[in-house]
């Protein structure tokens, strides 16, 4: 019914019908079903997980299958796939096939002896680490894991003394040389935390190190400990002494992805690089082992080296009774670490809602695989996302499509490294960045109680309004209320989005605060049981989740103008450069870099967002009156508008003629506004990682999950001496110039 069509109104009804799809009983439902069996990306239960998932999304949606869903099945870059992906009529789903590195273990162990002597070179180990979690009766799929391994992990094997390294950050490193302790040929031992463990393999290796040991010491745990008087899990929400974090050890700040092919998309028969070519891979072995299996080599360390605490106050651990040292240690450790490196096939699954617009797309994605079940780590999202089609689902069954195209996908092989995510992006690269809006990634939707958002500064204020529609399941009566500006780093599948292809990006999900239940992440024990019990009982958590990313996607698609602020992004600019200015004070840098052109570049963004700003009010201005003078029968403009007809002789002859004119400049704002976080993309990339080439935000050269800000500028200051820094001015000052310039419309 178009007469006196309210285009607010009709929005606002259409999130209302969807906000009462999500349930509780069906995030439950579908936890239950994602968790039943491992995953991890490549394997039987992952094909398995992907096939499924496609059979529940195209139910879900009303989408016709052939009985055998093999046939939906594409190899990646075939010319099924390309048109499935390209080609919109009507609402599909499908899978499609890359071919990558993966390793899976074949045999592991750590044991520790006595340093060898003339009489004894060869003393018999006295431990024998354990290398698996325990099997409890209250986690009944705690018996049919997955052995501890990290991905992409060095096949091999060492035999040194140990040294403890803190978390392995680069400046734990710095503080052990700089106590004269070296690495050379020894093992390193060090604690999760802190950032992303492949760089921790990656400072060891530098460091001179053969082999490198990562283990979960409660002091990532908080408050919530044994020696605090808590009970481990399963009884408490403690850690449970066997509790082993897998992961991936590729040095994802380099490049992520399948490491044989930066920057190209892993077909079946792509050109691959060799293992031992690819940049990102570690050269030395490692392993994740619980902090039980740690306790006797960090008993072994005791009196040798110095006190850890002499190194940094965040480098000793938290466990009860041990004296935390650096050594070198006396007796010695021996490591071995087999591991299946082959080119494997991986399974990224995708459902698609044609919008009234073809060429204006907005992604929702949240990886499948897991290191094992998975509950939060990503089936919790995956869950949500369960609700989240459901609900899409139940408006598209009543007829309803959206303004713009909805392409939601299910990344394969994220733990390794996003590596179906960034295959996709390397593969459609151009398409993308020529049509999508945004990228909204949900991966772990509950670990916690903390709900958190990353975002590019453009899309904040969407986020923290969709969450304000939303009720909040830990205070009744109340919406959330939620502060969604933290710039985004990496860690998970908005990283090609945002990173490489400078696509407008944002991730939520609930994180684990101090005193929640300990999250098991990466091991066995993120299940079922544990989320049901412990983490998201009532599972009001989950729904919750589903109900802001929806409200986000649809506020994505349906208005006129998409929601791209481009006035809050010039504005966190300045907030860049006075955290530059700091820097370079704090390291006596500031007289070395001469910052004003930057600023002057800044502020031209600024002004320029405020013209474009007001350009889009009086746009809409001028829309609003014609919606309302107008209003009789509908009558479709073609362009995706589907616009009543206007009361004759109140526009002039032909008043669509009008409304189309219009609508031709309201598209050409949306397109700047969509390529507005192109502007920060550098062809050449960041100094030394060039597939990032964003210059404007990156993940922390030596952190991998945190992000850093103007990152070339501000790494040349706080890690390269401020060499290089003025061609990061210049180079900034250029791209934000160029920024200002495409507001002018
Ligand atoms: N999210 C995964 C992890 O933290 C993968 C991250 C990556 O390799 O980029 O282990
Ligand atoms: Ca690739
Ligand atoms: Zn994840
Ligand atoms: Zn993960």
């Amino acid at each position: 019914k178009t007469e006196g069509l309210d285009l607010d109104k009709l929005s606002k009804l259409i999130e209302q019908l969807y906000l009462k799809v999500p349930t509780a009983d069906g995030a439950r439902e579908a936890l239950k079903r994602y968790t039943s069996e491992s995953h991890v990306a490549g394997t039987d239960g992952d094909y398995r997980s992907a096939v499924n998932l496609l059979e529940e999304w195209a139910d879900l949606l009303d989408i016709e299958i052939p009985s055998n869903l093999t046939e939906l099945v594409f190899d990646a870059g075939s010319p099924e796939s390309v048109k499935y992906m390209t080609e919109y009529t009507h609402a599909r789903a499908w899978t499609d096939t890359y071919s990558v590195w993966l390793n899976y273990p074949i045999n592991s162990s750590l044991t520790l002896s006595a340093a060898p002597t003339e009489e004894d070179p060869n003393p018999e180990p006295h431990f024998v680490a354990s290398m698996k979690e325990d099997v409890l009766d209250e986690d009944p799929t705690s018996g049919h894991g997955v052995p501890v391994f990290h991905g992409y992990s060095r096949s091999g094997s060492a035999t040194g003394q140990i040294v403890y390294a803190g978390m392995g950050r680069k400046e734990d490193f710095e503080g052990l040389a700089a106590k004269g302790i070296d690495l050379k040929g020894k093992i390193v031992l060090v604690t999760y935390g802190g950032v992303f463990r492949g760089l921790k393999v990656r400072a060891a290796q530098e460091a001179g190190a053969i082999a490198c040991l990562i283990y979960s010491d409660p002091v990532e745990d908080g408050s919530v400990t044994i020696a605090n008087g808590y009970e481990p899990y399963p009884k408490g929400p403690a850690r449970n002494p066997s509790a082993v974090q897998r992961g991936s050890v590729q040095a994802l700040s380099f490049y992520p992805g399948d490491p044989a092919t930066p920057g190209k998309p892993s077909y079946r028969n792509a050109t691959r690089l060799d293992p031992d070519e690819a940049d990102s891979l570690p050269k030395i072995p490692s392993l994740p082992i619980s902090y039980q299996d740690a306790l006797p080599l960090l008993q072994s360390l005791k009196g040798k080296g110095v006190l850890a605490a002499e190194i940094n106050d965040r480098f000793p651990g938290a466990l009860p009774d041990v004296e935390y040292w650096t050594g070198p240690s006396e007796e010695v450790a021996h490591v071995e670490n087999y591991v299946d490196m082959k080119v494997r096939d991986i399974w990224n699954t995708y459902a698609v809602i044609p919008g009234f617009l073809k060429d204006e797309v907005v992604v929702i994605g949240n990886h499948r695989d897991a290191w094992t079940f998975g509950a939060g780590d990503p089936s919790s999202g995956t869950a949500a996302f369960h609700e989240v089609v459901k609900g899409l689902g139940t408006l598209y069954k009543k007829g309803w499509r959206p303004l713009r195209t909805i392409l939601i996908a299910s990344w394969d092989a994220e733990e390794y490294g996003l590596v179906g995510s960034t295959e996709f992006g390397e593969d459609y690269a151009e398409w993308l960045r020529e049509k999508v809006v945004a990228y909204h990634n949900v991966d772990v939707a509950v670990s916690g109680s903390e709900l958190s958002a990353l975002t590019s500064p453009s899309l904040a204020g969407l986020i923290s309004d969709s969450a304000r529609e939303v009720d909040d399941p830990l205070n009744a009566g109340q919406k959330i209320s939620l502060d969604a500006n933290h710039p985004v780093g990496s860690g998970s599948d908005f990283t090609v989005f945002l990173q490489h292809l400078g696509i407008a990006s944002t991730n939520i999900g609930y994180q684990r605060q101090d005193g929640d239940p300990v999250y098991h992440y990466h091991s066995n024990y993120d299940s079922f049981a544990w989320m049901d019990k412990f983490s998201d009982p009532g599972f009001k958590k989950h729904v919750s989740i589903a109900q802001i990313l929806g409200v986000a996607t649809l506020r994505t698609a349906q208005p006129i103008f998409v929601p791209i602020n481009v006035t809050a992004y010039a504005e966190e600019l300045e907030k860049y450069l006075v955290k530059v200015e700091q820097l370079a004070v704090e390291r006596k840098l500031d007289g070395a870099v001469d910052l004003d052109g930057l600023k002057g570049a800044i502020k031209s963004v600024q002004k320029a967002a405020a013209h474009l700003d007001s350009k889009k009010e009086r746009l809409s201005a001028k829309i609003e009156k014609l919606l309302r003078n107008g209003g009789r029968g509908g009558d479709h403009l073609g362009d995706g508008f589907a616009i009543s007809t206007w009361r004759d002789g109140h526009y002039g002859k032909d008043p669509r003629q009008k409304i189309r004119k219009l609508l031709v400049k309201v598209r050409q704002v949306n397109k700047v506004l969509r390529e507005f976080e192109q502007g920060f993309i550098d062809k050449k990339g960041l100094v030394g990682r060039e597939w990032y080439k964003h210059i404007g935000v990156a993940p922390g050269r030596w952190l991998g999950y945190g992000s850093t800000t103007f990152p070339g500028l501000t790494e040349a200051i706080t890690l390269d001496g401020g060499k290089g820094a003025q061609f990061e001015v210049r180079r900034l000052e250029k791209h934000l110039l160029e920024i200002a310039k495409s507001l002018r419309v």
